[in-house]
């Protein structure tokens, strides 16, 4: 069939998993939540595998994780891109930012960082731009650093309102290059998401803090932000958020799809039909696109994981 130009839409979403494990019911439910928000609006919903950072990428776990949403029905649009390949377009972004003199070469260790901040701040390890005027003569350059200014970045997050950070005094000078030459994740992310074309971004809780400086990137490097919205995290039984490197997270790869997805459905707030779990997963998925309720999704309420799935 070929689509008039009113049946294009012009949403583009993600789902960008790390493969530092196999999906658990805390990532189904952040791929299920940005799937729903790209398929209601009749957009494209891709698939990048943040594979940045060697020491956390599982071997075998991308693979893994492309089976398991095919498994439950999370079919992604064109190819999967992989941040592994991407170095040059890092670069790209690094050399541009030099050339207007917004970052620079770091010698602090976490242990200086730390040393250097009063006693009562140590824990939050907010960078006090010991390096920002060059380094001491024989320091070798370990990472390098934005210079961030006295703005606030805000934005509107699409479940919970207005989010504000003052990047400069909360976080302090953010690293784009981390110490064994790897690209910082903001960075990356940043330079891919502007690359896909992005216009919304959906994605877990533990995200929100990480947007103002994604966001302050952005405007160095002359991109439009995409909206944002950041869904409710699940926690284990030990009330700590579900994470692909523990172990003892139950893969979702051999539950019973329709009953997790509902499960899922529900942390998201979703209300659900009478005999929804006794349909197969294809009248599942017509139900949810057509039925997505985005203003239901909770404001940042965590969920805990449904153990009798
Ligand atoms: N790769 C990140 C994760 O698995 C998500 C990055 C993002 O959505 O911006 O937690």
């Amino acid at each position: 069939m070929i689509m008039s130009e009113q049946n294009v839409s012009p949403y583009r979403g993600r789902f960008a998993p790390t493969p530092s494990g196999p999906l658990h019911f805390g990532s189904l439910t952040t791929a299920i939540g940005s799937y729903l928000q790209a398929k209601s609006q009749n957009g494209q919903w891709q698939i990048r595998v943040d594979d940045l950072d060697p020491p956390r990428v599982v071997k075998g776990a991308s693979d893994t994780i492309l089976k398991c949403l095919e498994i439950y029905g999370l079919y992604w649009d064109g190819p999967v891109l992989y941040q592994s390949s991407r170095h040059d377009a890092y670069q790209a972004a690094l050399d541009e930012l030099n050339k207007i003199d917004m970052i620079y070469p770091c010698a602090c260790s976490r242990k200086d960082i730390k040393d250097s901040l009063a006693a009562d701040t140590r824990t939050s390890l907010i960078y006090p731009g010991t390096c920002r005027n060059g380094l001491k003569q024989g320091q070798q350059a370990e990472t390098w650093r934005v210079k961030t200014d006295n703005s606030i970045i805000e934005f509107e997050d699409l479940f919970l309102g207005t989010s504000s950070q003052h990047v400069q005094k909360e976080v302090g000078d953010f690293l784009v290059k981390r110490v064994g030459d790897y690209y910082a994740y903001h960075l990356a992310v940043v330079v891919d998401d502007a690359y896909q074309g992005y216009t919304e971004i959906i994605r877990g809780y533990d995200l929100l803090e990480s947007t103002h400086r994604q966001i302050f990137l952005q405007k160095l490097l002359n991109i439009t932000p995409p909206a944002y919205g950041h869904l409710p995290l699940v926690l284990n039984n030990q009330g700590k958020k579900m994470s692909k490197q523990n172990l003892n997270e139950k893969s979702i790869i051999d539950c019973d799809p329709v009953p997790t997805l509902c499960a899922a459905l529900q942390v998201l707030g979703q209300q659900l039909p009478d005999g929804i779990l006794e349909s197969d997963i294809d009248s599942f998925w017509e139900w949810a696109i057509t039925n997505w309720r985005a203003e239901d999704v909770p404001a940042s309420t965590p969920a805990v994981y449904p153990f009798d799935l």
